[in-house]
Order: C-alpha cells, then sequence, then structure tokens
C-alpha cells in the first residue's frame, strides 16, 4: 500500500514545491511574536526560490494590517501574497451573485472591502434586502448585526460564513470564534453557512489563484484545518510542531487529518524527509525503531550497523521527529497508542515529547 501519510523526501521540499502556503499563527507567529528562526527560514527559502503564500482564516484583519504585521517580524512578505478566508468568502459570493449585488455583512470593515472588491455592495441592514449574507469574526460583533442575519438568512439571502472555527486562540485561552456566532445564526434560522474558510475547499481554491501554484505546498500546525484543508484539496502538507498539534494528537490523527510530512518547525521545509519503514510489526525511521507488543509500542534506539540498514536521517530533521515519525506510523497502523520506552534515551525523548506514560 502507498501510505499518502508521512512520506519519504529524498531532496529538500522547497525543490519540490514552487510555492509554500503557510498558517500563520502557530507556523509563522504565536500571538504577536515570530516562531523563532521563521523570518531567516523563510529568507532562505526564497534565495532558493520558493515563493509564500500567508494564509488565514481570521477574517477580521485586512491583507495589509496582516502584511504589515508580518513585515512588522522582520519578514518581507507584501499584502499580495497574504490570503483571507473573507477573500476567499467573497469569490463565493461573487460566483453566485450577480455583480453590484448588496450583500449585508456581518464582520469587520475588512471583510466589507473584501466584498466591495470582488464587484458586490455591502450593506449592514436586512432592509438593504441583500442577496447574500458574509459573516466573518469581528471583535464588535453585536446581537444587534446577528439579528439581521437572522432576518436577512430567514428572507433566503445565500449566507457564506468565512470560517467555522468554534474558538480564536488567546494568551487567556480560547475565546469565542466565528463558528461559535455562526451557530447562533444557524439556531436561530435552521439553516446551515457555505463555509469558505480551511478545511473547505474554497480556501484552498483562493490561495491557488493568488499565488499562482503550480506544487503547492500546505504549512500547518493544526489537524483539523490546515491538514484536512490540503488533503481535501489533494496537496501535500507539512505539519510543524511549533502551535496548536502536539505529538500525541498526530498518534491519533484520523486518516484525513494525517500530514504528508512532519518537522519540530518550518525549518521542516528546507530539509529532505527520511523513509518510515514498516516491516513485521515494526516501524523504523532514521535511529529509530517502534514495535508493537500487542497492547503498546516499544521505542528503542535503533542501532544501524552500517551497510545494509536505513539511511540516515538528515542532521537536521531531528532525532524527536524521526521517533515520533515511526511512532506514529505504527500507532496509525495498530491503533495502539504507546506507552513504554526501553531505555533512557528514549524515556528522555517520550518526556520531551509528552508521550511518556504515567507510571
Ligand atoms: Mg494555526
Amino acid at each position: 500500500m502507498n501510505r499518502v501519510a508521512l512520506q519519504a523526501s529524498s531532496t529538500p521540499l522547497i525543490h519540490q514545491h514552487d510555492v509554500a502556503l503557510l498558517d500563520l499563527d502557530g507556523v509563522v507567529y504565536v500571538g504577536s511574536d515570530a516562531v523563532a528562526g521563521v523570518p531567516e527560514i523563510i529568507a532562505a527559502a526564497t534565495e532558493a526560490g520558493m515563493r509564500f503564500g500567508y494564509v488565514t482564516n481570521n477574517a477580521s484583519r485586512t491583507p495589509h494590517e496582516v502584511g504589515e504585521h508580518l513585515r512588522d517580524l522582520g519578514i518581507a512578505a507584501i499584502d499580495d501574497e497574504v490570503i483571507t478566508s473573507s477573500q476567499a468568502a467573497s469569490r463565493v459570493l461573487a460566483e453566485r451573485l450577480p455583480p453590484g449585488s448588496p450583500v449585508l455583512i456581518v464582520g469587520t470593515a475588512a471583510l466589507a472591502a473584501e466584498v466591495e472588491s470582488a464587484g458586490l455592495r455591502a450593506v449592514w441592514s436586512a432592509t438593504d434586502d441583500p442577496a447574500g449574507v458574509a459573516q466573518g469574526y469581528s471583535p464588535e460583533l453585536s446581537w444587534a448585526m446577528l439579528a439581521e442575519a437572522c432576518v436577512a438568512v430567514r428572507a433566503g439571502a445565500f449566507w457564506v460564513a468565512t470560517n467555522a472555527d468554534s474558538t480564536l486562540p488567546s494568551p487567556r485561552g480560547p475565546l469565542p470564534g466565528n463558528g461559535s456566532f455562526v451557530e447562533v445564526v444557524a439556531r436561530t434560522t435552521g439553516v446551515t453557512p457555505v463555509v469558505a474558510g480551511k478545511p473547505e475547499p474554497a480556501m484552498h481554491t483562493e490561495c491557488v489563484l493568488r499565488t499562482g501554484a503550480a506544487q503547492p505546498l500546505v504549512v500547518g500546525d493544526r489537524l483539523d484545518t490546515d491538514i484536512e484543508g490540503a488533503q481535501r484539496a489533494g496537496v501535500p502538507s507539512l505539519l510543524v510542531l511549533t502551535g496548536v498539534a502536539q505529538p500525541a494528537d498526530l498518534l491519533t490523527a484520523r486518516v484525513g487529518q494525517r500530514p504528508t510530512y512532519l518537522a519540530a518547525d518550518l525549518g521542516g521545509i528546507l530539509v529532505s524527509h527520511p523513509e518510515v519503514v514498516l516491516s513485521a510489526g515494526a516501524a523504523i525511521c532514521g535511529d529509530w525503531r517502534v514495535t508493537d507488543r500487542g497492547d503498546s509500542l516499544l521505542l528503542a534506539r535503533f542501532r544501524d550497523t552500517g551497510g545494509s540498514g536505513h539511511p540516515a536521517s538528515p542532521a537536521s530533521s531531528g532525532a524527536d521527529c524521526d521517533a515520533l515519525r515511526a511512532l506514529a506510523v505504527l500507532a496509525w497502523e495498530t491503533g495502539i497508542v504507546p506507552t513504554v520506552a526501553g531505555d533512557q534515551t528514549s524515556a528522555a525523548l517520550l518526556t520531551r515529547l509528552g508521550l511518556a506514560s504515567g507510571d
């Protein structure tokens, strides 16, 4: 069987892909700060000829505002490289509605600007007889705006949500995201919206149209949006561990949410990726072997005696990632979540990955 997830790449990913579509929060930055090393990685990949799309489900900021944030972090991004779920939602609306149609905005002025640049007319009240409704996150969202949306949707307006993320990460923990407010309108009206953002295909289409990517690589930190979105679009993906997804999440990832590649951070685009070899109840990657013990998986250092063994993984991919790749592939194969480590080295590594058993 040709495994789709956790493939090998004998050359660095920057040589296989013309455009990397980067999720922002958890990949490029966390909160307002850059993930360590990312501006340098983007500069190095750009030097090597790769282009970037900066992709966000958050509909509250304009591409210019996002671009300014990226430039403040030392990334040479231009506004046209920023792709938002507002743009994707506006295209979905413009494809359905005649030019100039009134569209009720439930969201920010940034969303209204995208709707207008798609050739539609932004309106703010259901009394303007909107033919469509565009709903995106706004920190100013009020009951009155949601009420307008309910009236318009019930009257038959074509309803598009920029994204369906139910929460928004914050320093104070998860706070209500657009999906939670979409749910309010859905429950009130009994109508389900079309969703544009990741993991829905409209977002990936928008990315490809705006970047002209021929061989895109999707890079993300979430399995249920970034990685699933890439899979649904039939495009390879790289999961990085600088954001939401933790090693334990990878091991229990369901089929539609398993990444093509894995790396500790965005530096994974600059390197090749080792093969995970599955044979007779064991998975081997780099120096690490994982064995199926029936009700548990055993991780141990695999000492290649040279010659006939498996190729060493690139130094930059890291031992932790090699062990995690082998663990993930065997966990997916067997449905077992690992518990045991055979020696001190692997015990320390499992602890680092948050996978050590409790006892
Ligand atoms: Mg993210």
